[in-house]
């Protein structure tokens, strides 16, 4: 199974806008606007918020599930 990761498109000069999606899910984009560092960190944790709710549950309950 493969791994979930933040993946940062790359922004072509003058695009505003820094844009990460998830590696396993290609629907959920996060959209910030402005490519400076800040945001960068933010899109990471906005990521992690999204690993927690999306895969983070997943892991959980598949361990739950294979003790009974
Ligand atoms: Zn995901």
């Amino acid at each position: 199974m493969k791994k979930a990761e933040l993946s940062i498109k790359p922004v072509p000069s003058g695009d505003p806008f820094l844009k990460g999606t998830c590696s396993i899910c290609p629907n959920v984009t996060f959209v910030l606007v402005g490519d400076i560092a800040e945001n960068r960190q933010l899109m990471q944790q906005m990521f992690d918020k999204h690993l927690n709710e999306v895969h983070g549950r997943e892991r959980q309950s598949r361990r739950e599930s294979t003790k009974a």
